[in-house]
């Protein structure tokens, strides 16, 4: 598990520092803001969906490094794909995390996203790296100008 933890600590540190898909889509088919006044996390996600598929993900917004580290990686984990595919990832991503500490989570389907697993020994940023998949939940629902709160 030592072996994650420094893993996560080098996710955050790089994807903080440069973040993947950071700007907006013009003719984004769905847009949502999301916010997490305990830690005033705010990002707003863009998603381009053309034919049941994410064509295009992408996020703009300010907060600590967990929650851009997330939204960035993210991007990366749902771009290409399916929406069903996109949804099963939010529903793995957000039941790693609410799981107690140790307990299996699919880190099959999650690939590098496992990294957020040690997020859940520390509640209180629990919802700094699930603010940008609650969002992108919105999003994919169709939300158009929509926004979610993690209160
Ligand atoms: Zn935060």
């Amino acid at each position: 598990m030592s072996d994650l933890r420094e893993l996560y600590q080098e996710m955050i540190l790089e994807h903080n520092k440069q973040p993947r898909n950071f700007r907006e889509i013009q003719d984004a088919t769905a847009r949502t803001e999301g916010f997490n006044p305990l830690c005033g996390d705010r990002l707003t996600v863009y998603l381009k969906i053309a034919g049941g598929r994410v064509k295009d993900v992408s996020f703009k917004g300010s907060g600590c490094a967990i929650s851009k580290s997330s939204a960035s990686m993210m991007t990366a984990a749902v771009m290409g794909r399916t929406v069903k595919e996109a949804e099963h990832l939010f529903q793995a991503f957000r039941d790693m995390l609410s799981s107690k500490k140790g307990a299996p989570f699919d880190a099959e389907r999650l690939g590098k996203l496992a990294v957020f697993s040690g997020v859940n020994e520390y509640p209180a940023r629990i919802k700094c790296a699930t603010l940008a998949w609650h969002t992108l939940r919105a999003a994919l629902d169709g939300g158009t100008d929509g926004s979610v709160s993690t209160e």
